[in-house]
Formats: structure tokens, sequence, C-alpha cells
């Protein structure tokens, strides 16, 4: 097995469930000490424990990557107790649907600061110690229903998923100079908790999902989480600023 993070910190928010989770595993399996952050203490803790019995280090820390002052403290923690912060995964996100007349404005100011503020705070706390202390990689997590949508009740989503990807963008470009490299990724429909709706078995959310691909079915985890890795390696050095679409050709 190759190890492309050995001796590497990486950072995971969102790191309890879904994409994170995996994508947490995966850098832990390269070498990588993995620090998951997220808002459930327990779904984190339990991702740490699955990264132990693989063999890998890791430790959790409870943050609301909405909250300036979490996302301070979450990087800070990070540092102190790995003695680093080379790679950053910023992937914790939630999905506000409705129709914009109907949405109230707290659903929308929610997805926001979630899904955007979020973004931002994790990235001002990151480049700034990134670039003082000779560089590292983000990836962020967009989605492709921030350039292609094609589904109702998502505008607030796809809103948020538009930012992050123009926010990556902007980044990229500011702080590339400084040795910070920072890419996306775009997902399409992905076997998370996310693309379930409530009550419904996998085998129902896989027939519903078959016609929103040409693949005719939802991507993994585990495919999401090996993308994140190439893009945060340094096989990807020439890749800045860019968005990579991993939807099963969705929006092709
Ligand atoms: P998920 O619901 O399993 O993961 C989202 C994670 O973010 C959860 O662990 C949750 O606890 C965490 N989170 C939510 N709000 C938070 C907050 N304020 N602070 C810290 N953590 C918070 O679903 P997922 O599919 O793994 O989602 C991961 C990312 O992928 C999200 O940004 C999502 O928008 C994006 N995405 C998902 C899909 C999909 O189809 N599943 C497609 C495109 C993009």
């Amino acid at each position: 097995m190759t190890a492309r993070f050995t001796g590497k910190v990486a950072l995971v928010t969102g790191g309890g469930s879904g994409i994170g989770r995996a994508t947490a595993r995966a850098f832990a399996k390269e070498g990588a000490t993995v620090v998951v952050a997220g808002r459930g203490a327990d779904a984190l803790t339990r991702t740490v424990a699955l990264i132990e019995q693989d063999g890998g280090r890791a430790s959790a820390v409870p943050a609301d990557v909405s909250s300036a002052a979490d996302v301070a403290r979450l990087v800070a923690t990070a540092v102190d107790r790995h003695g680093g912060l080379h790679v950053a995964f910023n992937n914790a996100g939630i999905l506000e649907t409705g129709a914009l007349t109907d949405m109230d404005e707290h659903a929308w100011d929610r997805q926001l600061a979630i899904n955007v503020t979020g973004v931002f705070l994790s990235m001002k706390h990151e480049i700034t110690h990134m670039r003082a202390h000779g560089g590292g990689v983000i990836v962020n997590t967009a989605s492709n229903l921030g350039a292609h949508l094609r589904l109702p009740n998502l505008a607030a989503y796809a809103a948020s998923k538009a930012a992050v990807s123009a926010l990556t963008r902007a980044a990229a470009r500011e702080y590339a100079a400084d040795g910070v490299r920072i890419d996306a990724i775009s997902p399409g429909p992905v076997e998370t908790s996310m693309t379930l709706l409530p009550g419904e078995s996998h085998a129902e959310r896989a027939e519903r999902m078959k016609s929103m691909t040409p693949l005719g079915r939802l991507g993994t985890p585990d495919e999401i989480a090996s993308a994140v890795l190439w893009l945060a390696s340094p096989e990807a050095g020439f890749a800045v600023g860019h968005d990579l679409v991993l939807d099963g050709g969705a929006s092709a």
C-alpha cells in the first residue's frame, strides 16, 4: 500500500459520518495523523475507533464550523496536539430543502452559516497556520448542484455550494504563492445520510436515484475519498483552484 501522507497531520470536518468519515479513514490508512471534527461527539469517537482498528492514528475535536471561536480552537488544538497541520478537508455541510417562497430566513441563514461561513472560517485559520509553517493543502467540499441544478427545492443549498466553489477559486489564487494549494470537489449523489429520505431504505434510494446519473447509481463515500486524497497529495501539485466533479456523469 502507498503511504502518501506519512508524517502529515490532516484535519477533516464533518468527520463523524459519510464522506468525511470515509476520507478520514483513507488519510489514516495512508499514514496521516487525522483530526476529525464535527458536531456529534459520539460519531467522532466512532470514527477515531474505526481508524484505530485499522491501525491508524486519530483524535476527535467536537466543533461547530459556523462558530468563529470553535474553528479557532479546532485549528489550534490540532496543531498543539499533533505538532502541525498539513492537510485540511473542509467538508462539514447540511442540506436545507424547500421552495424559496416557503423558506424562512432562519433556514437560509443556517444553510449559509454552516456551508459557506464554515468553509471561510476554516480556511482563514488553516491558511494562517499553513503559510507561516511551510505551506499545506486544502480541499473543500462543494457540490455538482452548485453549477448544474436539475432538482427543485434546493436553491439555498445550490447557492451555498456555488459560493464554496467561488471561495475556493479566490483563495487558491490568493495563497498559491505562499505554498498553500487549495482545490474543491463537487460530488453528485453519494450513499450517505444526506441522500436518504426519512424512512427510506437503501434499496428504495438506489431505485429513486437510478435516473440521476448516466451510471445509474450513487457514488460511494470511498470513491469520493480517493479523489480527495489525490487532490491533497503531491501528485496533484499543479492543480490549483480546481473543482473536481465526481458525479457519475450527471453534469456531463
Ligand atoms: P453527512 O450528513 O453524513 O455529513 C455531513 C457532516 O457534517 C456530518 O458529520 C455533520 O455532523 C457535519 N456537520 C453538519 N453541520 C456541522 C457544523 N455546523 N459543524 C461541524 N460539523 C457539521 O453527509 P455527507 O454526504 O457525508 O456530506 C459531506 C459533505 O458532502 C457536505 O458538505 C455535503 O453538502 C457534501 N455533498 C454531499 C453529497 C451527497 O450526495 N451525499 C453530494 C454533494 C456534496
